[in-house]
């Protein structure tokens, strides 16, 4: 079994860096009710933790989420990502290169699928509840060092 906080803390919680992981307002209302403070909330082209002066996120303390049990969907599905066109739902993997977890991930194959379906649910679920105006917003973001490694019809989803 992969230990993800321990591989994590080999780069120092890069991807918790220029993060701005988007909020829905269901999320947002998860974050509140557990005492997270709206002060801690960027409320611009979309909803995102705010970053601290070095682009750490936040919610990023001493190496860790401070709040990794009600994290975002983003932070949770990591280090897998996407990208939406029409009713296809890309999945791409962030490179070995910007991502530890990647190597150890690919090395082992249950514990890849694993982390794919976490990641597949967690994007569809934050897709549904995110508004149109911050979804197009968010899809305009680019991310390099990432890899596509699946594409789903998101029809497939709708019940
Ligand atoms: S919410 Fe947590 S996991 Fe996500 S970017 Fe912020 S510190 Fe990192």
């Amino acid at each position: 079994m992969i230990d993800f906080i321990e591989v994590c803390s080999i780069c120092g919680g890069q991807c918790c860096k220029d993060a701005n992981p988007p909020l829905s307002k269901r999320r947002l209302e998860i974050l509140l009710k557990n005492g997270v403070e709206i002060e801690k909330i960027h409320f611009g082209k979309y909803m995102h933790p705010k970053a601290k002066e070095d682009g750490y996120c936040v919610f990023f303390e001493n190496g860790r989420c401070k709040i990794h049990r009600i994290k975002p969907e983003t932070c949770v599905a990591g280090p897998f990502t996407f990208d939406l066109r029409g009713e296809v739902l890309e999945i791409y993997i962030k490179t070995e290169k910007i991502c530890p977890l990647v190597k150890h991930l690919k090395e082992n194959r249950e514990a890849y699928k694993a982390q794919f379906e976490v990641a597949v649910e967690k994007i569809v679920a934050l897709i549904r509840d995110l508004d149109e105006q911050s979804l197009s917003e968010i899809l305009k973001i680019e991310e390099p060092e990432t890899v596509n490694v699946a594409e789903i019809d998101l029809k497939k989803f709708r019940g």
